[in-house]
């Protein structure tokens, strides 16, 4: 999955005529400054960090500006930020558009349907995920007409668009559709899109590319800046290892008890920021070595949950043991282990004897580790 930063995927929008706001790209306070004083950015602008996580606007990686000294003062302040993990890099400097209402609207797949979905708010410029149920509209769309005028009236009703309005997004739903299709992409995303005046405009965009259709891209190859610092070391070490939002580090093998543990921790209001696939390795090292990549990432407590096949319990019992001694104590988290399977006594025994019991029943053992991270949410 190639995810794009916001400035690569509106110059994909670009491409297809997704209407944009005037803007450019910084990567210092004086080119930020210069964009402005030479007016390839109008005043007032708005500097947004270019970071793949969500939640700028609210987490203080977009700011505005009526000056070309603003500018400067607030690229400065943005550059070099690290949010959510993610050192800022680069800027994106945009002309300040006066907002009427801020609509959301993306296309993406619906894998149990097996068809694009088109999804539409009028409660835009938040979280899509904090949005009540009813109030998205999700409209399959059958790939081969692709978006028909029926769903397009519908969308615009839902969003409350009409007139010219109304034809803006019958128009930028065509190029919507053009860039979902023809750049493979499993997501884009609108969030706010903007009405100004009669017309919308993209202020934001969420462009994410399927890998497998990657031999069809090679444009997008070369972009690295999708994976997290620690993603990237995880990557060159052969870790399936994935940072999220919340504080609770997983550590389990396989991706399908991977990611029903996430679910399970979840369901008991927990919120995972880290996880990592042992997936099958028969060496105590690499064990260790998934441990102390996942003291780095700072959880506030770690659930280990193994089924043990390839990868016998043993195994990880010892790449356990000796990752926690291992690990500098500014930078322990309290683990909650549960083991099961093959070699599953030996590995217990392992545990016992380092200290660390393994509780069997699942629920417990998520609740233990839900608690140990501050408590459900
Ligand atoms: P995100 O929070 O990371 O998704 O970043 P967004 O690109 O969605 O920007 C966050 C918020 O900044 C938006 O919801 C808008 O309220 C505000 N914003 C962004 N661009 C503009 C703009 O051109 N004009 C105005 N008035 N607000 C903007
Ligand atoms: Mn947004």
């Amino acid at each position: 999955m190639v995810k794009l930063a916001e400035w690569r995927g509106k110059e994909v929008f670009r491409k297809y005529g997704v209407p944009l706001p005037k803007g450019a790209v910084a990567r210092s306070p004086d080119e930020a400054r210069s964009l402005v004083t030479k007016g390839t950015v109008p005043l007032p602008c708005v500097i947004k960090a270019q970071v793949l996580a969500g939640g700028r606007g609210k987490g203080g990686a977009v700011k505005f500006a009526n000056t070309p000294e603003e500018a400067h003062a607030a690229a400065t302040a943005i550059l070099g930020l690290e949010f959510k993990g993610e050192r800022v890099k680069e800027l994106l400097l945009e002309e300040k558009l006066p907002i009427a209402r801020e609509l959301y609207l993306s296309l993406t797949l619906d894998r149990s349907a097996r068809l694009p979905i088109l999804m539409a708010s009028a409660q835009g410029g938040v979280e899509i995920e904090s949005v009540e149920d009813s109030a998205i509209v999700r409209q399959p769309i059958h790939p081969f007409p692709g978006l028909s005028g029926y769903e397009k009236r519908r969308a615009a009703k839902v969003l409350g668009l009409i007139g010219p309005a109304a034809k803006s997004l019958d128009r930028l739903l065509d190029s919507l559709w053009e860039v979902f299709m023809r750049e493979d992409a499993e997501l884009v995303e609108i969030n706010p899109l903007a009405l100004v005046g009669d017309r919308l405009v993209a202020l934001d965009a969420k462009v994410i590319i399927e890998d497998d259709a990657s031999f069809r891209h090679p444009e997008y190859a070369e972009i690295r800046d999708d994976r997290t610092p620690l993603e990237e070391i995880a990557r060159e070490k052969e870790i399936a290892f994935v940072q999220l939002d919340g504080n609770i580090g997983v550590i389990a093998n396989g991706a399908g008890l991977t990611m029903a543990t996430l679910d399970v921790l979840r369901e008991f209001g927990g919120r995972p920021g880290v996880f990592l696939d042992l997936g099958g390795t028969d060496d105590p090292a690499k064990v260790t070595e998934a441990f102390l990549l996942m003291a780095q990432a700072k959880p506030r407590a770690v659930f280990l949950n193994i089924f043990g096949g390839v990868t016998k319990c043993d195994t990880v019992a010892k790449g356990l043991v000796q990752a926690m001694g291992n690990i500098p104590a500014a930078d322990r988290f309290p683990l909650v282990a549960r083991i099961r399977g093959n070699n599953e006594k030996e590995g217990i025994e392992i545990l016992r004897a380092a200290g660390i019991t393994s509780v069997a029943s699942l629920k417990e053992s998520a609740q233990a580790v839900v608690r140990e991270a501050g408590g459900a949410a």
